[in-house]
């Protein structure tokens, strides 16, 4: 046993200093994805070996040779390392899933977040006022989306918080009128959360006019509210509107549970792959890596995180990965919703199509 926590505490160091030594942007191929993809594998089969997990999940091995987990096999996992913190992601399926991390895991979650925003224009030191357009973390402790959000308040000095849901309510009168006192204080303002909460919000509202420092930033998807979902376009046009916010202020995170590290948009609102992880876009028959542009399973590599065997996952999204965003950060990618669930794809193609006439 001991000679095995050896090995861990190695390979911890080295993914400390690999790490550190990544940069975000811009996101083409390096030495370093190949770095990361071996680090990244060396760790999985530590992990999976060393403690005897093998039973609890398949690995599977794509074309080109790389082990993977499914995204769904990690809902049976238990964890055999100690942990610091465990979150359970919200899901859509009925089905929840955990993870957990260590201190340095969980550190690396904030590096992550903190220079891929700062990279992208999102950090200030102006103190800011979060609107949340969901849970109380106070409430719903291990809630993945409610300690996403509340990790995002690193970005900006936090002078007041408030939540739109307390107690498993929508508190809409005290959350607007708290939000009309604040506006007209003159402050910056953080609204972040689900995007149906935040269309709902929009569509309640009267018309103001927020600081300039301010953002909006959606994450999390529509969840059960798919059916009601927007396009982006028409999101922005009601954030002008109603708030006089411009569209390189309105930003988006795409993250899931299982894997846990944040992508953000930039000013055009496209999601960037960054230098921390390695996506891969595989067929969904043959698992061969697509090429840009191609749809298929996102397969998401990164030794990140040294509590779990979630090194290489195959998650259930359907993405395509397009290069050179016009904001000059490289490679960026596009979600076309869940593997299945056709009417949330056709949604999402519904948003391309007017992306592309606009
Ligand atoms: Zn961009």
């Amino acid at each position: 046993m001991k000679k095995k926590m050896q090995s861990l505490d190695v390979i911890e160091k080295e993914v400390a200093s690999f790490f550190k030594r990544l940069k975000p942007y811009p996101r083409f191929y390096t030495e370093s994805d190949e770095e990361l993809v071996k680090l990244s594998l060396n760790l999985l089969n530590i992990l999976k070996l060393e403690f005897g997990l093998a039973n609890y999940f398949d690995t599977f091995i794509t074309p080109d040779g790389l082990p993977f987990v499914f995204v769904t096999s990690l809902k049976w996992y238990m964890p055999h390392r100690e942990y610091y913190l465990r979150l359970t992601s919200s899901g859509t399926s009925g089905q929840k899933t955990e993870n957990y991390w260590n201190r340095e895991s969980l550190y690396r979650i904030d590096f992550v977040v903190r220079k891929t925003a700062e990279e992208l224009g999102m950090v200030s030191s102006t103190p800011t006022v979060y609107f949340i357009f969901g849970y109380d973390p106070k409430e719903v402790g291990d809630l993945g989306t409610a300690w996403s959000d509340e990790n995002l308040k690193q970005l900006a000095p936090e002078l007041e918080s408030f939540y739109l849901i307390r107690n498993d309510k929508l508190c809409w009168d005290e959350f607007i009128s708290e939000f009309y006192r604040v506006v007209a204080d003159g402050v910056p303002v953080r609204l972040i959360g689900f995007p149906a909460l935040l269309w709902e919000f929009l569509v309640r509202i009267e018309s103001v006019s927020l600081n300039p420092e301010s953002l909006i930033l959606t994450g999390g998807g529509w969840k059960k509210r798919e059916s009601e979902a927007v396009t982006e376009f028409e999101f922005v046009e009601k954030c002008k509107e109603k708030l006089g916010v411009e569209r390189v202020r309105i930003r988006d995170v795409y993250g899931f549970t299982e894997h846990g590290l944040p992508y953000f948009t930039c000013e055009y609102g496209n999601h960037h792959l960054h230098g921390y992880s390695k996506i891969f876009v595989r067929d969904l028959q043959t698992l061969k890596v697509l090429d840009y542009g191609q749809p298929g399973l996102m397969h998401v590599v990164s030794p990140y995180n040294t509590t779990t065997p979630t090194q290489s996952v195959l998650n259930n999204d359907l993405v395509a990965v397009y290069p050179n965003c016009p904001c000059g950060r490289g490679d960026y990618f596009k979600i076309f919703g869940r593997a299945g669930k056709v009417k949330l794809k056709m949604c999402a193609l519904k948003v391309d199509e007017l992306l592309e006439k606009n």
